[in-house]
Parts: structure tokens; C-alpha cells; sequence
């Protein structure tokens, strides 16, 4: 492994680190803003864990529940990746993925160009008449 690489996957890996402290903190608020309701409804302890929390959501059937249990998974896959050497490469075309949009988007799996290509054109060319 080159320098440069090693260099690299040590900041994409703060950048993971940083996205899930994230994540726990937004869920965390999400789970005690309605603290009082909650806590009456499900008995939540104060010092609750990681794993809790999702149990917790999943038990009140919000919505957020189910996006945060993706979050949850795709962060997991890309920590899975990083371990395995294969984080920041392009699912469709293998490339080596930008590290500056590794770092704004943690859960990205496809270069910019691929990932245009799947969402579709952005704007539709008009049709012709
Ligand atoms: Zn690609």
C-alpha cells in the first residue's frame, strides 16, 4: 500500500468515525425529544446503548426508525469496506472515488459520473417536436 493510499484511508476513516458520532447524536435527540411520552410509553433508560436506541425507534414505529436503521447498515458496510480495501471504490466501474465526495457523503458506493448515470439525466432533454 502507497503512502498516499494509507494517507487517504486514514481520513475516510475519521470521516466515518465523524458521520456515525453524528448519526448516534441525531438519533439520540430524535429519541428523547419526546422524552416524556417515550419514556412513559417504553421505559427508556437514561444511559441507553447504541443497539437500545434502535430497538427503542423501532418500538415507536416512526418513521425515522427505518431510515436511520439504512443509515445504520450502509455506514456498517462502509466500515466493512474500509477493513476489506474495497471502501471508496466505484460499485459500477471500480474507480478510485473522489476523496472529497467520500467526506461529504460517507455512504456514496459510486463515483460522481456512475451515479448521474444511475439517478438518470437531471434534466431530461425537452423533447423534440
Ligand atoms: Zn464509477
Amino acid at each position: 500500500m502507497t503512502a498516499k493510499k494509507r494517507v487517504r484511508i486514514e481520513r475516510l476513516r475519521e470521516a466515518l468515525r465523524e458521520e456515525k458520532r453524528r448519526l448516534w447524536q441525531e438519533l439520540r435527540a430524535e429519541t428523547f425529544r419526546d422524552q416524556e411520552a417515550l419514556h412513559a410509553q417504553f421505559e427508556i433508560p437514561r444511559d441507553i446503548g447504541e443497539q437500545s436506541i434502535l430497538d427503542v425507534l423501532s418500538d415507536t414505529g416512526l418513521a425515522v426508525a427505518d431510515i436511520v436503521r439504512e443509515r445504520v447498515t450502509r455506514l456498517e458496510d462502509a466500515e466493512h469496506k474500509l477493513l476489506e480495501g474495497t471502501y471508496g471504490l466505484c460499485e459500477d466501474c471500480g474507480a478510485e472515488i473522489e476523496e472529497k465526495r467520500l467526506i461529504a457523503v460517507p455512504y456514496a458506493v459510486r463515483c460522481v459520473r456512475c451515479q448521474e448515470r444511475f439517478e438518470g439525466p437531471a434534466h431530461p432533454p425537452e423533447k423534440s417536436l
